[in-house]
């Protein structure tokens, strides 16, 4: 099947006459929605049409905040499989209850304008097809906090090789796809505790003068608090890091993990299956913390996003 002539004859549906059962329920969610004709021509003199597969595509977002997330989502009986390329990244789809579906993250850093989304969808005959689409990328809102000191003993925390160091084990742990999806429905907050630091913040450091992003976000707590698995999932890393502190990392299959820094102490190991709720650590001020709170990642794709966000996304099943 020729791909671009299957792009070509994207329709956009009458939803008032055309859409199928299926489509409206996912209109309901306010999607836009696709129908694919992937009609293919045979070759010689007569055109005739060899296969007509439905196609739906979801895309359940219009724009997207810096650091966040959105659904895309495919569906109809041909496909096996797809892939998104977004901001030169691949977007992998996962099989759902409905179809299949991709978790759009956003960098927080990534610049505010229209990108196109190329989805690359898998039949079962071995073809593919191709839908194009748009995402626009809005400001993240995100806020500058008043300077931040790193006490004296600590400082020695901001020397650049070891953000470096830490940051590229970090990865190297989220790069790990798993294409099994473990959580059952939204994911939790892993402790109460008043929020002190949003995800994407500025912060100043008055030690060295230099800007950071914050990749997490921050609640306050006493030490010693019991931290939860905000939703099921394998433990990947249980130790101390040099900034993170005593460090847990859940990996929650489809690319998405949460994490969990400073804690002041560690009850799981590696290759541990939790349920969502299941305590796995302590709160603390370990690391390059100030003062004892839990700060708290989720990471999608390799990329951190807005836990916030995260736990209001109607996640696939
Ligand atoms: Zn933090």
């Amino acid at each position: 099947m020729a791909v671009s002539d299957v792009a070509s004859s994207l329709i956009l549906l009458d939803t008032n006459r055309k859409v199928s059962h299926n489509a409206l329920r996912v209109l309901h969610y306010r999607a836009l929605v696709l129908l694919i004709c992937a009609i293919v021509l045979g070759l010689g003199s007569s055109r005739t049409v060899r296969a007509q597969p439905s196609i739906i595509v979801a895309q359940e977002f219009d724009s997207l905040q810096q650091g966040t997330v959105g659904i895309l989502r495919i569906s109809g009986e041909e496909i096996v499989g797809g892939n998104a390329s977004i901001f030169d990244r691949a977007y992998p789809f996962f099989p759902t209850t409905e179809g299949f579906a991709s978790l759009v993250a956003v960098p927080m850093d990534q610049k505010v304008r229209e990108y196109p989304i190329v989805t690359t969808i898998y039949l079962k005959d071995g073809s593919s097809v191709q839908w194009d689409g748009n995402l626009n990328v809005s400001p993240g809102g995100f806020i500058a906090e008043p300077d931040f000191t790193i006490p004296p003993d600590k400082a020695k925390l901001l020397n650049p090789d070891i953000e470096v160091a830490e940051e590229t084990r970090l990865q190297a742990i989220y790069s790990v796809l798993t294409p099994e999806r473990y959580w059952e429905g939204p994911f939790v907050q892993p402790v109460d505790g008043k929020l002190t630091s949003p995800f994407g913040s500025v912060r100043t450091f008055t030690n060295d003068g230099e800007v950071r992003r914050h990749s997490g976000y921050d609640l306050k707590t006493t030490s010693g608090l019991s931290i939860v698995a905000s939703a099921s999932g394998r433990v990947v890393y249980a130790q101390p890091l040099d900034i993170h502190g005593n460090n847990i990392v859940v990996d929650h299959g489809w690319g998405v993990f949460s994490e969990y820094a400073h804690l002041s102490a560690i009850y799981v190991v590696p290759g541990q299956f939790m349920l969502q709720g299941e305590i796995i650590g302590a709160s603390g001020n370990t690391g390059r913390s100030t003062g004892s709170h839990l700060h708290w990642e989720i990471a999608v794709n390799g990329i951190r996003v807005d836990p916030a966000q995260f736990l209001r996304l109607r996640l696939p099943l």
